[in-house]
């Protein structure tokens, strides 16, 4: 058996209609890239929705747009994707961390506080997985001090808090449409926002900060733009954004596959005293983006020896992620040591990603956890 660890599911339907664009000649940010921005608002129950051509570029738009300044401190998890601390550095501004969560490995919230100085401007918690981070306590600390929320929700179209879709709870919340992500554009990201101001400035951003984009100036005679504020190259395609027009139909669909191969993975680990699941809180729905278990042990060496014997075996998996605080860059520019984050430090050398996507069949379900436990039970 062949196990990939991620197969991208696009349709015939999708297929002919990224043609049809193709086939119109407007490739760039156009109609299909608003029609994209007001169906993902309308999914995620968000006023505003600006279409990006990365997570990464939605993540530091949002720190452009609450004007973050050399000097300033943004409170976040190690436990992430190294964007989305890179958007911090760009700024010149500083990450600070703060320990995780055993059970969701998400921020732990009760350690958010005492990092907070005068220099701090914003918090920025990563929904792990797709669980949702404990957002109600964050928000209150928040609101506290003064301090903006902005949620990485890369892994989160879509997930729930209390009801509520990740979208419309923080004060920005930036998506990924990355190849490999719940829904993709193969390259893409979004931002949500419930301000127009911050989506004005958003929008103006994406595109070199023209006053007037592509679309509108080709629509008329009137040439004539003006460059307000130093802007980037942010904008997608109007192919990307056909894409996930047509991919945020069926995420839903995809939703309730992703939450069967998650439960089925869960029953078949549920018996097994040395491999522990996330555990969803009650209040959350998980997009189920990944699905990462921690192996207990106590031999250095034994998570990476697994992975080889899977990989052996056809199946390919994951790690969900190495902490920031442990890659080369941050350790030399903040002279972090492992033990500053000693959850993240230890779930780390636990944690091995699965695969879950929508065409994962209950029979490979089976043959990964078979083959996990058998590797285990040889230790
Ligand atoms: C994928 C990911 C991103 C970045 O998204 P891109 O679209 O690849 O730029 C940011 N944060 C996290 C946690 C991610 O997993």
């Amino acid at each position: 058996m062949k196990i990939p660890f991620f197969k991208p599911e696009i349709d015939s339907k999708t297929i002919a209609q990224v043609g049809q664009v193709i086939k119109n000649g407007w490739l760039t940010t156009g109609p299909k890239t608003l029609e994209f921005e007001t169906n993902f608002a309308q999914y995620v129950n968000a006023t505003h929705a600006i279409m990006v051509n990365s997570g990464t570029a939605a993540l530091h738009l949002a720190l452009e747009a609450i004007d973050i300044k050399p000097g300033d401190e943004v409170i976040t998890t190690p436990f992430t994707f190294a964007a989305t601390t890179e958007v911090i550095e760009y700024m010149g501004a500083k990450p600070i961390f703060v320990d995780i969560r055993k059970d969701t490995l998400n921020i732990n919230e009760k350690l958010i506080e005492a990092q907070i100085t005068s220099k701090t401007r914003a918090i920025i918690p990563v929904h792990f997985s797709g669980i949702p981070c404990e957002m109600k306590e964050i928000l209150k600390i928040a609101r506290k001090h003064k301090l903006y929320v902005i949620e990485d929700a890369a892994h989160c179209t879509p997930a729930y808090y209390n009801g509520k879709p990740v979208g419309s709870i923080g004060h920005i919340t930036c998506f990924s449409f990355y190849a490999n992500k719940c829904i993709t554009t193969a390259e893409g990201g979004m931002l949500t926002t419930q301000s127009k101001k911050i989506a004005d400035k958003v929008k103006l951003l994406r595109l070199h900060g023209m006053s007037r984009d592509a679309i509108n100036r080709y629509k008329s005679a009137k040439w004539e733009y003006d460059i307000s504020v130093k802007g980037f190259k942010y904008n997608p395609t109007d192919i990307a954004a056909c894409l996930g027009i047509m991919q945020l139909k069926k995420a839903d669909l995809f939703l309730k596959k992703r939450t069967r191969i998650a439960s089925n993975y869960m029953n078949s680990f549920s018996k097994e005293k040395n491999i522990t699941s996330l555990s969803i809180p009650n209040k959350c729905i998980s997009s189920w983006y990944i699905y990462p278990i921690r192996i207990k042990h106590d031999k250095p060496g034994l998570r990476n020896q697994l992975i080889d014997y899977l990989f052996q075996q056809g199946i390919s998996t994951s790690v969900h992620f190495k902490p920031v605080h442990l890659h080369s860059y941050y350790k030399n520019k903040y002279g972090y040591k492992a033990l500053d984050f000693p959850v993240a430090y230890y779930e780390y050398q636990k944690i091995i990603t699965l695969p879950v996507y929508p065409s994962l069949k209950n029979n490979e379900i089976d043959y990964i956890s078979r083959k996990i436990k058998k590797f285990l039970a040889g230790v």
